[in-house]
């Protein structure tokens, strides 16, 4: 996939130099690339991947290693003779902090180079946060819930997923309906929190982001993510293996389309979005809870005798269909995947949601598409956030010295 390039000030330094530094830079971050998202892998399968020569391999990677972003390790005995070739892997004790924001929580988590979760924390909120109270809280975790993971990590930089719409090169939060945040420079006064780069995105198109590296989505072209929260309903769309994103990159706003058009009033001043009909709060209000991990909701469904709760979910998932339907229409993606409570709403009743996308559909783009659950769960939005903030280390490696 091709990653959006944000213009993030405080991730590119210099581009000076001679071409040759250049053509050096350029292949230390397509080397990075290939183990951050690909995962280990051999020397020699790194020569083949890349398309350079074994010396110059060699020479790369001895740079990521002084640079502390990848290691080496040595390989299994196959039986092969010759010299077996050392295996590269990221160094992920490099980590990305991770911060997504909610009405009623905000989760953290430490993501390492290579994508893996070493912490997740939901931190539950008696009201909904402000920008300063979510720093707060983030100190307060860092401080004493990760502070003795810190001798093994390093964090380089913070990677915040917001609910709303965010003007990524400035890291402004410039509308988040549910948080009542507006034009909030939420980047800027996480680093002068925390000391660290800070860096803001929609959570839906980080989600995005997250599915197509290491999902379901992985290595397909053409994709719909829609992932439900207390906040409503996030999209995103890659179109031809590219983010879609706008004029103003605040594209795919796929919540805040119309479903019902004499429905309940939305945040966005309008009445019947699709994130107004198709809500976490309506669920939670007929199971009779207050909040719930998504990754819970589908079993809290699937054990629930109580015919309004049925009647509830199956009224969502008919509204969920038709918007898909339409989507399909409009995208002719590979692949739907529902992240957050969708996809524990997609396992609650999947046989009737799937016949009423067939049944709304034009046939013929919708034969093939697969409708799947996020194979990354909650979690996925973290992964994300951790692609934000390390989009600077692995476009230039060689700038992970400005982070030290
Ligand atoms: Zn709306």
């Amino acid at each position: 996939m091709i990653l959006p390039e944000y213009g993030l000030s405080d991730h590119i330094g210099s581009t000076g130099g001679n071409l040759g530094d250049h053509v050096r830079r350029k292949n230390l971050a397509d080397v990075l690339s290939l183990v951050h998202q690909g995962g280990p892998h051999t020397r020699a399968e790194l020569t083949r991947l890349s398309g350079l020569n074994r010396s110059t391999i060699a020479r790369l990677v001895a740079e990521l290693v002084d640079l502390e972003l990848v290691q080496e390790s040595e390989p299994r005995d196959t039986g092969v003779v010759g010299r077996p070739s050392p295996i590269v892997h990221a160094n992920d004790d490099i980590v990305a902090l991770c911060v997504n924001p909610d009405v009623d929580a905000i989760t953290l988590g430490l993501v390492g180079l290579g994508g893996k979760i070493h912490s997740r924390v939901l931190y539950p909120t008696t009201r909904v946060p402000t920008v300063n109270e979510m720093i707060s809280i983030v100190s307060e975790v860092v401080r004493d819930t990760f502070a003795e993971m810190m001798d093994d990590f390093r964090i380089v930089a913070i990677g915040i997923a917001v609910p709303g719409i965010v003007r990524v090169d400035q890291g402004v939060v410039e509308f988040a309906p549910h948080l009542g945040w507006e034009n909030e420079p939420v980047a800027q006064l996480m680093k002068e929190g925390l000391g660290y780069p800070a860096f803001a995105a929609n959570d839906a198109n980080l989600g995005t982001i997250a599915e197509c590296l290491y999902g379901t989505a992985s290595g397909m072209t053409d994709v719909i993510y829609l992932n439900g929260c207390r906040s409503g309903i996030g999209g995103g769309v890659i179109v031809n293996d590219r983010p879609l994103s706008g004029v103003h990159g605040f594209g795919a706003e796929l919540g805040h389309t119309s479903v019902t058009p004499d429905g309940v009033r939305c945040y966005c001043g309008h009445r019947g979005c699709l994130e107004t009909e198709v809500s976490l709060s309506r669920l939670l209000n007929v199971l009779g809870e207050t909040s719930m991990d998504p990754d819970d909701l589908g079993h809290a469904i699937e054990t629930s005798s109580d015919k309004h709760v049925w009647s509830e979910v199956n009224r969502q998932l008919d509204i969920l269909a038709v918007a898909i339907s339409n989507f399909i229409s409009v995208f002719n993606p590979e692949i739907v995947v529902l992240a957050g409570f969708l996809g524990g709403l997609l396992d609650a009743n999947p046989t009737r949601f799937h016949e009423r996308v067939e049944s709304n559909s034009f046939r013929h783009l919708s034969a093939d598409v697969r409708i799947v659950r996020s194979q990354l769960r909650a979690p996925h939005l973290l992964v994300g956030a951790a692609e934000l903030a390390f989009a600077s280390i692995l476009s230039d490696p060689i700038s992970v010295e400005r982070f030290r």
